[in-house]
């Protein structure tokens, strides 16, 4: 991965962690002034409450992404940049442009993709049979109490 490509990489990421800062700060402002605008009435709790959760939300999303940028700074360092994880071919630059935390080329993420896809269906179709099961089981319950 060439020089300049790498440093545009690095100033992007700069620019994000910048904007996540940001947002944290409006939102632990909106946090601080969220009670103050409660008079006991629900609507207002509730305006809290989801204050609260959207900066969880905020909080967890900017941590894993954090941890993302460290890992592509890290990789950046060593040289492996762009490198795909799975099959070791070169990430495109278009697709580093759009994605720059990428770890995958687009071949191995969309058969991965594909893969969780296929096991959050297989789990589906575990907890139907379990459900099933569980059916089953009642069943000579009930017909000792008959
Ligand atoms: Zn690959």
């Amino acid at each position: 991965m060439d020089r300049h490509f790498t440093d545009l990489v690095r100033t992007k990421f700069q620019l994000i962690e910048g904007m996540m800062a940001q947002e944290e700060a409006a939102a632990a402002v909106e946090l601080t002034c969220a009670p103050l605008k409660v008079v006991g009435d629900e609507g207002d709790q509730m305006a809290v409450s989801q204050v609260k959760e959207w900066l969880f939300k905020l909080k967890s999303r900017n941590t894993s992404f954090r941890k993302k940028i460290h890992r592509a700074l890290q990789k950046i360092e060593d040289g492996s940049y762009g490198v795909c994880e799975e099959c070791e071919q070169k990430i495109t630059q278009a697709r580093l442009v759009a994605r720059p935390t990428a770890l995958l080329c687009i071949q191995c993420k969309e058969s991965e993709e594909l893969f969780e896809c296929q096991s959050d269906k297989r789990k589906e179709l575990r907890i139907v049979s379990d459900h099933k099961m569980g059916k089953l089981l009642q069943f000579p319950q009930l017909n000792m109490e008959a």
